[in-house]
């Protein structure tokens, strides 16, 4: 059987045909080389304006890559005509393996796209041979194309979420959509300032953003901002995971404090290694550190106060009713107030005056998803943090949406993987 026998049974084009195929040696491994040539008496289509157009001149033979065989590079070679348009004047024609100057074949730039989902850029770039770059840019046709093609109708519920990268203080304002029936990252913007949320609202458009019913979010003031002027007439809930989030922060602050104070006056270490102990739901604890839990408890530690706060706190998100749950948070926040532990007072000074976005939570319950913006969270950091080789937003950007914006495919990218 040929090769030849082969490319027409998996990759077909048109007004093309397969010519000679040869094995051709290069510095490390042979390559394979197929032809392309215009079927005879057909015309080239013009790039700019997809019309047939008069034939202008024929360039140099150029090489497209297409997806490797049995660890050998296969490659498309053929010799672009340019046509002189009137519309257009005088353009490249148009190839349908390939886009623009981009010399990967587009299958084999969505076959490269198809394993950056399972594995980080580099490892991708090694397994096929090729480069960091030619990965980068196979992944960034698979996002402008799932992007301009995906579907935004029906999003009820979104989260506003917000990661530090590149360690330091630089921020990305992620939003997801996490209504029950689809779950995904719907856009990433620079900064977390009023600003950033505006870009969003305004790449939504005005007739999705009023008909949005649930948004969470931090009790971050610009977001609060946005979210009241673009979509008032949604329920805005303040998210649990960030409100733990914020308790947990003064928790640790504690600690940190108290253990160099502690040392200071030449007490038992007692603080030390409790980080887990004293952020981690007591469930989530091994038997091991349970006890040590259970042994620090037994000291009048500001943290151990801070701690037995937070979980009391916890009780709050088991209420149903919002008048109750009211109750509790006005008595938990007076107790806190009390306890002359800064840090702690301060995140209760913040819950009250949030207090009806909190208690939005109990007349949104059940509405949408509570737990996805955690795990987006969780996703979101991983992927910024990965060793995916970019240093620069546009990068980041790209690997958030290609790892977690549920983005659409074309059906013949499945083929070859
Ligand atoms: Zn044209």
């Amino acid at each position: 059987m040929q090769i030849k026998t082969i490319l027409n049974r998996i990759q077909k084009f048109k007004s093309f045909v397969y010519g000679a195929v040869r094995l051709i040696e290069t510095g490390d491994a042979p390559a394979i080389e197929a032809e392309l040539r215009a079927r005879s008496n057909s015309q080239a289509l013009c790039s700019g304006c997809d019309r047939p157009r008069p034939g202008y001149d024929t360039l140099a033979v150029r090489r497209f890559e297409f997806v490797p065989l049995w660890g050998m590079k296969v490659f498309f070679v053929y010799a672009p005509r340019r046509v002189d348009c009137p519309a257009c004047g005088v353009r490249v024609e148009r190839m349908p393996w390939a886009d623009g100057k981009h010399h990967l074949t587009q299958t084999y730039a969505w076959f490269l796209a198809a394993w950056a989902k399972r594995l980080c850029w580099k490892e991708v770039a090694e397994a096929f041979r090729t480069s960091w770059d030619s990965v980068f840019r196979s992944v960034e046709m698979a996002v402008d194309w799932g992007r301009a093609h995906q579907d935004l109708s029906g999003i009820r519920a979104i989260g506003v979420d917000e990661i530090a990268w590149q360690r330091g203080h630089r921020y990305l304002t992620l939003v997801y959509q996490i209504d029950a029936h689809c779950k995904r990252l719907l856009w990433v913007g620079e900064k977390r300032t009023v600003k950033t949320l505006l870009r969003f609202f305004h790449w939504l458009g005005r007739e999705r953003s009023q008909v949005l019913e649930f948004i969470c979010s931090d009790m971050w003031k610009p977001y609060l901002k946005v979210i009241a002027k673009k979509a008032g007439q949604a329920i805005h809930v303040l998210d649990r995971f960030h409100i733990m989030a914020h308790l947990n922060k003064a928790i640790d602050k504690v600690r940190a404090e108290e253990a160099t104070a502690l040392k200071a006056k030449g007490y038992e270490p007692i603080l030390t290694k409790t980080r887990w102990l004293l952020l981690k739901r007591p469930e989530n604890l091994s038997e091991q550190q349970d006890l040590k839990l259970a042994d620090l408890l037994r000291y009048n530690l500001k943290a151990v106060r801070a701690y037995l706060l937070k979980e009391d706190f916890q009780l709050f998100w088991t209420y149903t009713s919002p008048y109750w749950a009211g109750q509790f948070l006005d008595q938990w926040c007076t107790q806190t107030l009390r306890s002359k532990i800064e840090p702690m007072k301060k995140v209760a000074r913040m819950l009250k005056k949030h207090r009806s976005l909190l208690l939005n939570w109990f007349r949104a319950k059940g509405q949408f998803s509570s737990g996805v913006v955690e795990g987006f969270n969780t996703k979101a950091k991983l992927t910024t943090r990965k060793a995916y080789g970019f240093r620069t937003y546009h990068g980041a950007e790209i690997a958030l949406y290609h790892t977690l914006g549920a983005l659409p495919v074309p059906e013949s990218a499945h083929r070859f993987c």
